[in-house]
């Protein structure tokens, strides 16, 4: 019989990886919970429609991209519906906030969100096709100050922190803006008035972007197509007053908090919902993958949707491409050894040593215990592969309450009293 294996483009996270991605996310909760974010979970599988509408039929994603599958009709009264695990989670959390009337506080909603997103990509580093996403929002009613470039500038910020706090090196922040939604179909008819001469020249992928989708023409990145695309017209020519301004704000703030970006007008991502400030953190370390995140404002993503007025400005990261780079910046990560390994001497000790481990971990200490039908040789050999110290108990050991301790770095032993145990251990490691 053939082995089973993961499916392409998804992957199993083992230890020792595991801990990166679990420090990724505790350090997302802390600098997110710093600004007054709280947690959000939606379900990993909405109606088709949230994603055609709210995506947009015309990107990417939604073309090429999603697994989607007709669910059945279980009884008669049941209609089959069309189902689509998330290929994003911006779209999710605003039916969210529309569904739950999250609006009607006339208060700012500051979500965030950490799971898993599904895209049938084409696989390879820094790629797959279940990938996890650490994202944001910020979203509300106008009256809320939900269009205020400060919430752009003090999202931008809370990302320069959290890339700072977790230790990521070398991350440059391109930013741009895409206008508003009347500023955007004027510079896109002359885009695609321009495309029109140009595109017999490009690549197929941009023949046919420079119809379906004019705007993605700016991001292809075959090598000859970029003259062309530098000569073509700029958004930035065609901003109206009320987006420049926005604009202009948004930078000022981030000037005032001394963080360097890069004005990159060909920024405009591949999603239909978004206005004025659209923005991606790079690595150069992640080589052909190298965006670590991406976001931008989406003034009329909850109207899309079916929901009323909400502005709202957000950003997704890919956390597999921050756990890349973290490797990448430390190297290899070695396993965490536990404080101890308790070594029971003889079978009828197995028990016992099971008690004394107890008795250490909930002192809060990683123990491992052997097993005792180990010999001592096997015990320390084993021992020594896990944790930093071994603990022998032997009849002896159990009955004098004096445990025998041997340290792995010094190489010391010491016979240290059973209360006094767990403070030993853990002094032995500070
Ligand atoms: P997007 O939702 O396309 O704006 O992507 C936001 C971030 O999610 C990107 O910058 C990547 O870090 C990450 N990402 C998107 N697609 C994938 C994927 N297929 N595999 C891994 N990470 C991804």
């Amino acid at each position: 019989m053939s082995t089973l294996k993961a499916v392409r483009g998804t992957r199993d996270l083992l230890p020792p990886e595991t801990e990166l991605w679990n420090r990724i996310e505790s350090t997302a909760r802390a600098v997110f919970g710093r600004y007054n974010f709280g947690e959000i979970r939606t379900p990993v599988f909405e109606d088709t429609q949230l994603f055609a509408r709210g995506v947009g039929e015309e990107t990417d994603i939604v073309s090429k991209e999603m697994y989607t599958w007709e669910d059945r009709a279980r009884a008669q009264s049941e209609k089959a519906q069309s189902l689509t695990l998330r290929p994003e989670n911006t779209a999710g959390v605003v039916r969210a906030y529309i569904e739950h009337g999250l609006g009607e506080s006339g208060m700012l909603q500051k979500l965030f969100y950490i799971g898993p997103q599904f895209r049938r990509e084409r696989p390879q580093k820094g790629r797959y096709r279940q990938f996890s996403q650490i994202g944001a929002e910020v979203i509300g009613p106008v009256s809320s100050g939900s269009e205020s470039p400060l919430r752009d500038a003090e999202v931008l910020e809370m990302l320069a922190s959290f890339l700072d706090e977790l230790g990521i090196t070398g991350w440059k922040l391109l930013i741009n803006s895409v206008g508003s939604a009347s500023d955007r179909p004027r510079y896109i008819a002359v885009l695609k008035e321009a495309l029109r001469a140009v595109a017999p020249q490009m690549c197929g992928d941009c023949q046919r972007r420079a119809e379906t989708n004019p705007l993605r023409v700016l991001d292809c990145k075959i090598p000859e197509d970029q003259p062309i695309i530098e000569a073509l017209p700029r958004i930035a020519d065609y901003l109206d007053d009320q987006s420049k301004a926005h604009f202009s704000a948004v930078l000022a703030a981030l000037d005032a908090c001394g963080i360097v970006y890069e004005v990159s007008h060909r920024l405009v991502r591949g999603f239909d919902y978004y206005s004025h400030t659209t923005f991606e953190f790079q690595h150069g370390g992640l080589g052909a993958q190298n965006a670590l995140l991406g976001g931008g404002r989406y003034d009329g993503l909850s109207e899309m949707i079916g929901g009323p007025k909400a502005p709202g400005i957000g950003f997704a990261m890919g956390e597999d491409r921050l756990v890349l780079t973290l490797e990448a910046q430390a190297g290899q990560v070695h396993p965490a050894l536990a404080d101890a390994y308790v070594a029971p001497i003889g079978e009828p000790l197995n028990s016992a040593a099971l008690v004394l481990a107890r008795e250490l971990r909930r002192a809060g200490l990683r123990i491992e215990v052997g097993d005792g039908s180990f010999r001592i040789k096997k015990s320390f050999e084993t021992g020594n592969k896990l944790a930093r110290n071994i603990v022998l108990l032997g009849e002896d050991e159990l009955q004098s309450g004096m445990l025998t301790v041997k340290n792995f770095d010094s190489g010391e032993q010491t016979k240290i009293a059973r209360e006094a145990l767990a403070s030993a251990l853990t002094a032995s490691h500070e």
